[in-house]
């Protein structure tokens, strides 16, 4: 596992590797319960997907380790152009919680790949303390087509406000899982732009 970490800090997507990154000194025991969340997160989401749901998934657990929401992107199954899995899982912990700010909570983030440049925003917004992603932004766009957003040094921007990031967590599995969608000729949404007509 040692082998696997970067010592690299504050530069998530400028690295392109399948190496963990993090915006402190990464935590072995950190990286560890994310690889067994994220993983178990990524299987679930291949059925998930046959359902109907975007290929992406997030979770969100306390300190002490208990799941508080988990849910898919429902974009296509609400028409809702918001319904990213990240921006899901905030809500219905808020829901649950009874509050608009988790921070008071030490709520984790687990995701199945990089936020996009809404749920960065989504995620600064809520209070939420640690972020946790699989697949990188590169390869989700690589892989499906899917525009991710424009999120220049945004490791950097979270640890400035508190915010914990690791990412390129189980990446391989992630990207198979991506893969598989695609594969299947399931919807990659989107608005259509001037310069693809
Ligand atoms: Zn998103």
């Amino acid at each position: 596992m040692a082998d696997n970490i970067s010592r690299e800090t504050f530069s998530a997507s400028a690295v392109v590797s399948s190496r963990v990154v993090s915006n402190e000194t990464p935590d072995k025991h950190k990286i560890a319960e994310a690889s067994r969340i994220i993983a178990a997160l990524q299987h679930e989401l291949e059925e998930l997907a046959d359902l109907g749901s975007g290929p992406f998934a997030a979770a969100i657990y306390d300190a002490e380790g208990n799941l508080v929401a988990k849910m898919p992107n429902t974009v296509t199954l609400d028409n809702c152009s918001h319904n990213h899995a990240e921006m899901n899982a905030i809500k219905a912990a808020e829901e649950k919680l009874g509050t608009y700010d988790l921070s008071p909570f030490y709520l984790k983030l687990y995701s199945t790949s990089e936020p996009c440049l809404m749920c960065m925003g989504g995620i600064m917004w809520s209070g939420i303390k640690e972020v946790y992603y699989g697949v990188p932004t590169e390869s989700v766009e690589e892989i499906t087509g899917f525009d991710e957003g424009y999120k220049p040094g945004w490791l950097e921007e979270f640890r400035k406000r508190g915010i914990i990031v690791y990412g390129n967590i189980e990446r391989e599995l992630g990207e198979q899982v991506l893969r598989n969608y695609v594969a299947k000729g399931k919807k990659i949404y989107k608005p259509s732009r001037q310069d693809e007509q």
